[in-house]
């Protein structure tokens, strides 16, 4: 089949180069021409795992191109699939659909003839229908099918998760969309990958739905962790112990320093919005946000806790800056609020981070920016955890406590032994554990 995939971000990146991988042709258009200038020198302009090799070895297959030139990528495709950012406006929660209605006009209007116009973004209920009135009004002499087809990939495993997903869900209004997408999907689905095809209006809520309820298993155990710590508990046995339970599985329920990334944070909150506007609140979606908001202030509280709550003057080193391990992204990474919380409060921030460097010294300001682990600690009087990368899983503690000024660490993603960490004589704090 011909795809052609709008938006060449994470999602639009990996899916092209998965369905090219697929064996299918595919043409991945973004209006960033910087970007696909360098996707076209086969730079790939986000860091995600593998994606580098995949893509490079399905461009030189010839199986998977890159263009800001709609028209020439729509040349002969079956199927025209948006995977364009979807914003949230920061105050109201609602999404900020412009980049999708442009792309479906753009679609319209480059269109050559019968296509299936996928939605891959993830849109508010009511957009695929949406999407099909802009179709049909710019160009009411073509065919048009439309469906919702929602990415549940994570970003650090997400080719991993794009080849080997759960399920595939597709939402669909005809008969057509749905024999074009079992298709597109063959591969996965001869590897009996279950797809479930409904309604858009249901496939669009399952995407939301999914991700509203992972981010109340974290805000859940972040919860327990504080219950925890109040009552002499360890949050990590009593997260094995709950994740034994066939009924609730033991993903998910690490507690640390609250979610963020491009998609949880966002997407609860176009929930909560819809919610209000039609009138079906959603009360347990609205005390996630409030407790992931407050989750940050209260991991601030808690590194000024190692100070007895006084940190002016204090020289803090942090490692990991991105929202998890495995990624260059950087939004809505509770990093972003700790760091300036530490800074108003007078602390002074060294921080390393293997692949968020580049775009967070943009971000945060007056933060001294480090070449390893080991530099961030020097005459540091903390370091502070914050990202679980794997290279700070096996840091050399004894070389890391020579280097600081005090024995102290505040591990936010409990990856150390508390036990071993009072043995080598740290001054050691992590979640939840007493
Ligand atoms: P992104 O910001 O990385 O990429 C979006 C790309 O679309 C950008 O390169 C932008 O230049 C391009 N674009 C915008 N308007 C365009 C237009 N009219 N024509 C062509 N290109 C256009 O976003 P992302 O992280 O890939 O997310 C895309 C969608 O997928 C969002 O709705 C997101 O919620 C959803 N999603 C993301 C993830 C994730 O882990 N990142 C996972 C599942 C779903």
């Amino acid at each position: 089949m011909r795809i052609a995939m709008i938006g060449a971000g994470y999602v639009g990146l990996v899916s092209g180069a998965c369905f090219s991988e697929f064996g299918h042709l595919v043409a991945c258009v973004d209006r960033d021409t910087d970007k696909i200038q360098a996707l076209e020198q086969g730079k790939i302009p986000v860091y995600e795992p593998g994606l580098d090799a995949f893509a490079a070895r399905n461009v030189r297959a010839g199986r998977l191109r890159f263009t800001s030139d709609l028209a020439s990528a729509m040349s002969g495709v079956e199927i025209a699939m948006i995977a364009v950012g979807t914003p949230s406006r920061r105050e109201s929660g609602e999404v900020d659909l412009s980049a999708v209605r442009a792309a479906a006009q753009d679609v319209a209007a480059a269109a050559r003839g019968a296509l299936l116009v996928v939605t891959k973004s993830t849109v508010p209920v009511g957009t695929c229908r949406e999407v099909a009135r802009i179709l049909q009004a710019v160009r009411p002499d073509v065919p048009w099918d439309v469906a919702s087809n929602p990415e549940f990939l994570r970003e650090g495993s997400a080719v991993e998760d794009f080849l080997r997903p759960d399920r595939i869900i597709c939402g669909v209004t005809s008969q057509r969309a749905e024999r074009l997408l079992r298709e597109l999907y063959r591969p996965l689905y001869l590897n009996q990958t279950p797809m479930l095809f409904t309604t858009p209006e249901s496939a669009e809520l399952i995407k939301y739905a999914t991700n509203a309820f992972l981010a109340t298993k974290i805000a859940f155990i972040n919860e327990m962790a504080d219950v925890c710590e109040a009552v002499g508990a360890d949050v990590q046995v009593v997260a094995r112990g709950m994740g034994m339970d066939g009924r609730i599985g033991p993903k998910f329920l690490h507690a640390g320093p609250g979610f963020g990334g491009s998609c949880l944070p966002k997407d609860i909150r176009a929930l909560a919005a819809a919610g209000r506007a039609s009138g079906a609140p959603a009360r347990i979606v609205e005390a996630v946000i409030a407790a992931n908001e407050e989750r940050k202030r209260r991991m601030a509280d808690k590194i000024a806790a190692a100070f007895g709550g006084a940190l002016r003057g204090k020289t803090l080193g942090l490692l990991g800056i991105t929202f998890k391990p495995n990624t260059d992204d950087l939004r809505e990474a509770p990093s972003l609020e700790i760091i300036p919380l530490l800074q108003a409060r007078g602390a002074s921030i060294r921080a390393y981070d293997p692949k968020g460097m580049a775009r967070a010294s943009e971000l945060l300001p007056g933060v001294a920016w480090c070449e390893d682990a080991y530099a961030v600690v020097r005459q540091a009087d903390a370091l502070v955890i914050l990202t679980e990368w794997n290279e700070f899983r096996a840091l050399h503690l004894d070389e890391i406590k020579a280097l600081l000024k005090q024995p102290v660490v505040i591990d936010l993603r409990n990856i150390y032994d508390r036990e071993r960490m009072a043995e080598l004589g740290f001054r050691y704090t992590s979640v939840g554990r007493p």
